[in-house]
């Protein structure tokens, strides 16, 4: 029979930040005042009292924004790749580095959030954002993978070209400590050395990695859609860049939350130090957009690119509190921000998203 003892004594499943050890004692209800984005000592499994509503409404217009890739018709795509007029070589090597960034690209990204960032943000609401933004990490490699598969790509070549490809490998390796950092074992916050670690590998993810090295990639696979080419695969990534606006502007949120919180960490030094970063990533896209677009395709060339980069770094320093590095940087594709707009304004996908019905509509009939 159990006693009272059995009862009040929590199982350690039911308190995990502090490993069960929280005597019995020290249990009360959940307050809003009691959480906090990092170094929360609330029990985290609770999700209500809300306190962060906007992480709350961004897993809602996640959820309500579902897709997968296998519902996009790639027939004319097929077609296209397969014809050997059907496009010049240098967009096909456009397609081929492209996919190469991108189908590892999301596994790095769901690596960081599932091993390491999830486990040191102190916020339900956030975490519920964080799995669904790994599912959608797990969606967009499955994309990648199904057009590799859809034009019969070499998958060798492409799934190993972040090694192989030095303008991807480099990338690759800029962002790799700082996903380290966070899965490390023994890494964890509460000093403010370790919670600026955090802050730095957060602000390299969602202001450098999903918020500028994606840009090249969704800008050139977007303007073959504008011309007609390769539609199912540029609709796959107009899904992908909505979702991965939101997790830029998660990201954004979160960051601006833990500086609201711990204003301590946001020190003149840190400052510079991020504007380091926030120059050699637009260095290492730059040299992307030059590998990729040894010449002008599509009406686009690499030093279109250096403006628009130049301008997304500043737009990413501003969302995070940083003074602009390029003065006078200007929007050399204002066709990308009316797309990311737009699908803000009206529902982008509306017809779809009408009719499929994302799990909510089961019928007992
Ligand atoms: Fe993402």
């Amino acid at each position: 029979m159990l006693s009272f003892e059995d009862i009040i004594q929590p199982a350690t499943a039911f308190v995990p930040d502090d490993g069960g050890r929280r005597d019995a004692g020290t249990l009360r209800r959940v307050t809003v005042e009691d959480k906090k984005v990092i170094n929360s000592k609330a029990d985290l499994n609770q999700l209500v009292p809300f306190k962060y509503k906007w992480a709350w409404e961004k897993y809602l217009a996640a959820c309500a924004n579902h897709w997968m890739p296998q519902e996009i018709n790639m027939s004319r795509d097929i077609q296209l790749w397969k014809d050997p007029r059907g496009l010049t070589e240098d967009e096909r090597r456009v397609i081929k580095r492209n996919l190469g960034f991108f189908v590892t690209a999301d596994s790095l990204a769901a690596n960081n959030i599932v091993l390491g960032t999830y486990r040191h943000i102190t916020a339900p609401e956030c975490r519920q954002y964080l799995l669904r933004q790994a599912f959608e990490e797990a969606i967009h490699t499955h994309a990648y993978q199904y057009i590799v598969e859809s034009l019969d790509l070499d998958e060798a070549e492409i799934f190993n070209a972040y090694h192989e490809v030095a303008s991807i490998r480099d990338k690759d390796e800029f962002l790799v400590p700082f996903i380290d950092t966070l899965t490390d074992p023994a890494f964890v916050t509460g000093t403010p050395e370790a919670d600026r670690k955090l802050l730095r590998s957060l602000i390299v993810f969602s202001c450098l990695m999903e918020g500028l090295f994606f840009y090249v990639g969704f800008t050139q696979i977007l303007a073959l859609g504008r011309q007609n080419k390769m539609t199912g695969a540029a609709e796959q990534y107009m899904y992908i860049l909505r979702d991965e606006s939101m997790h830029c502007n998660f990201g954004i949120d979160l960051v601006n939350q833990i500086k609201l919180e711990n204003p301590h960490l946001w020190t003149g030094e840190f400052r510079e130090e991020l504007h380091e970063l926030f120059r050699r990533a637009v260095e290492l896209e730059y040299r992307y957009a030059e590998d990729t677009m040894p010449r002008g395709v599509l009406g686009l060339n690499a030093p279109m690119f250096k403006e628009y980069l130049r301008f997304i770094a500043n737009r990413r320093c501003q969302q995070i509190g940083l003074d602009t590095l390029y003065p006078g940087a200007a929007n050399p594709f204002p066709w990308m921000s009316e797309m990311i707009d737009l699908k803000k304004e009206r529902n982008f996908f509306e017809t779809r998203v009408i009719e499929y019905q994302t799990g909510g509509a089961l019928s007992w009939d």
